[in-house]
């Protein structure tokens, strides 16, 4: 069996995904197949799916042309149960994703709230995920903010969620692609495989 794992290829961090996937996937010696999403057509029988980091706003008007975006909300919500991991700009996407749908996790986040000088960042993290915690090396880019929650908080900054999941749905602020540490990705792989069906 081999899992199809979808990255939307809108603008951002997509190579960066495509191979913490293949890691990850090596790691847990599972058959992936990276399926670069450009256009609404391409959304079909995945496994899993990732929204990068970039520009939200880039990614809203990159996406009009060809509708991915829109594509990816209807698959997302036609498709309750499967995973889907939004970083950074695509988890202002997920929270906010617009055009009167319902957020995918109940979050507020607002962009670029780090502020200036600070608009990029390392700092370590604590992680708690799948029963394990644990400190994570955590990359900020002009990151958003979760300025409210209700949902699962899975990582920390100090005191502060930078983390969330939804069921198999999760929002985090940093970029977990530029890090050596794959859990994140690895979540995601357990879970598609899980429910894959073929
Ligand atoms: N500042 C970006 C936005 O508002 C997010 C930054 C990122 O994805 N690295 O969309």
């Amino acid at each position: 069996m081999v899992l199809r794992i979808g990255i939307a290829m809108l603008q951002g961090a997509r190579e960066e995904h495509a191979s913490a996937i293949d890691s990850a996937a090596k790691e847990m010696a599972l058959d992936v197949d990276i399926v670069e999403l450009r256009n609404s057509h391409d959304i079909a029988n995945l496994d899993a799916l990732v929204l990068p980091g970039g520009e939200s706003t880039t990614m809203r008007l990159a996406s009009k042309y060809r509708g991915l975006l829109e594509g990816i909300f209807e698959w997302i919500e036609s498709n309750p149960e499967s995973p889907v991991m939004g970083t950074c700009a695509g988890a202002i996407l997920l929270c906010q994703p617009g055009n009167g749908r319902e957020p995918f996790l109940n979050a507020e986040i607002s962009r670029n709230s780090f502020g200036r000088q600070v608009d990029s960042f390392q700092a370590a993290l604590n992680v708690e995920l799948d029963g394990e915690s644990s400190d994570y090396p955590g990359v900020f880019i002009r990151a958003p903010r979760f300025e409210s929650n209700e949902e699962q908080a899975v990582a920390y900054l100090n005191e502060e969620v930078v983390g969330l999941t939804k069921g198999n749905r999760m929002a985090l602020t940093f970029h977990p692609e530029l890090t050596e540490d794959l859990r994140f990705h690895r979540w995601l792989l357990k879970r598609a495989n899980e429910g894959a069906v073929n």
